[in-house]
């Protein structure tokens, strides 16, 4: 079966991994700053901080933007679980905003109408998780414009998006945002086995991550509240976690971030492939907007209206021929922990239900070979003959 995703590990991954289990530092070492550092100075952030996963990265965004009890976070309902979660974390409650048929990414103008129902409600949110769905960067300039304009904190959620650019600056760089989420998991762009990571150019956000990671704990004098005991001193000043990256993981990281570009140009390989082989096929794919870069972390088709019915089908042909097609998302609102809580929102949400109905996520991953491409591109044909 060829993956929908998969991490490329090399020979040279598992000698960086082998060196930091041999050295002295197995958790809290030198790698992780050097990791850090490497993610901060190419998406150009001020800050960067190194989570044991993305979850645990969103979790302590929404803390620093103090997301709590009586607040509301939004975001699109086609996502990961951890996208809306995080709030929940807070205590704080979630709504979603549909998405655009095309860029299947939050869509500005359902945003900024829902802002101006929220405002007339006084139901406004504290804060918005923008996701780059699959790598597509989102329309930032527009959400970000309306994230001023209402007073509401931004997320993004970049958790498919390493290597992404909007208006050819890097996802990131926080130009239009308070905090950005990374994910390496091992489907993910790059992979540290679990791992997250958070980016921000406001120091007292990254204070609150930093403490938030480990316990409240801090060893910076410049951040006790009094006098220092001695050389061993340390103050927990915040109630936090255990979300720390170790040292081992963060050596993989690093030498899995050198390869970056070629990941991304291997992924746009295919997906150029894809795109010439699927033009003439009844298949909408996302649209990518040229003034953007995707990081292309999947590839979604989407079945036509009239062959929706069918879709389970097309799906089952392509699991049979040994293509390890999947779809991405069950809209969140129609997970039963969701549904429990707020009720069937199916009406609200138009364009997610059409999506769901008709996408079928195809393998993409830059340990494809050729032939595994080609079996994609034959397979894909087959189907929609069988359909
Ligand atoms: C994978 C993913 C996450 C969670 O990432 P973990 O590192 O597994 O915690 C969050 N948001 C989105 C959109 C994801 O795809």
């Amino acid at each position: 079966m060829i993956p929908y995703g998969r991490q490329k590990i090399e020979l040279d991954d598992i000698a960086a991994v082998t060196a930091a289990l041999s050295s002295d530092f197995l958790t809290q070492g030198p790698k992780v700053p050097e990791f850090e550092q490497s993610i901060a100075a190419k998406v150009g952030a001020a800050h960067s901080l190194a989570f044991n996963s993305a979850t645990s990265a969103l979790h302590a965004a929404c803390n620093a933007l103090g997301v709590g009890p009586g607040d509301t976070v939004w975001t699109t309902p086609i996502s990961f679980v951890a996208s809306a979660n995080c709030a929940l974390y807070c205590g704080a409650e979630v709504d979603f905003v549909d998405i655009d048929r095309e860029t299947v990414n939050i869509c500005p103008i359902s945003l900024e109408k829902k802002l101006v129902w929220a405002k007339a409600n006084h139901r406004l949110p504290k804060a918005l998780v923008a996701v780059h769905f699959a790598g597509e960067p989102v329309h930032l300039e527009r959400i970000a414009q309306l994230c001023a304009e209402y007073g509401v904190k931004l997320i993004e959620d970049a958790s498919h998006a390493l290597g992404a650019k909007y208006g050819g600056i890097p996802i990131g760089s926080c130009a239009q945002s308070t905090i950005c989420i990374f994910s390496f998991h091992p489907v993910k762009i790059i992979t540290t086995l679990e791992g997250g990571l958070a980016t921000t150019n406001d120091p007292d956000l990254a204070r609150s991550l930093s403490l938030f990671r480990s316990h409240g704990i801090t060893r910076n004098e410049e951040w006790f509240e009094g006098p220092s005991h001695g050389p061993w001193y340390y103050e927990q000043v915040g109630l936090g976690y255990n979300y720390r990256m170790t040292d081992v993981q963060a050596a993989l990281g690093l030498s899995q971030h050198a390869k970056l570009n070629a990941f991304l140009e291997r992924r746009h390989e295919i997906a150029s492939i894809y795109d010439k082989e699927f033009g003439s096929l009844e298949l909408t794919c996302q649209l990518r907007n040229p003034i953007s870069y995707s990081a292309l972390h999947l590839y979604i088709v989407q079945l036509p209206i009239d062959l929706r019915k069918q879709r389970r089908k097309f799906f089952e042909t392509l699991r049979t021929s040994g293509i390890g097609v999947n779809v991405h998302y069950i809209p969140i609102y129609r997970q039963p922990y969701y549904l429990n809580r707020y009720g069937s929102k199916i009406l609200e949400f138009p364009n997610a239900e059409q999506y769901y109905e008709g996408a079928v996520t195809l393998p993409i991953h830059p340990s494809m070979t050729e032939a595994d491409v080609e079996k994609v591109v034959i397979s894909v044909k087959n189907a929609m003959k069988a359909i």
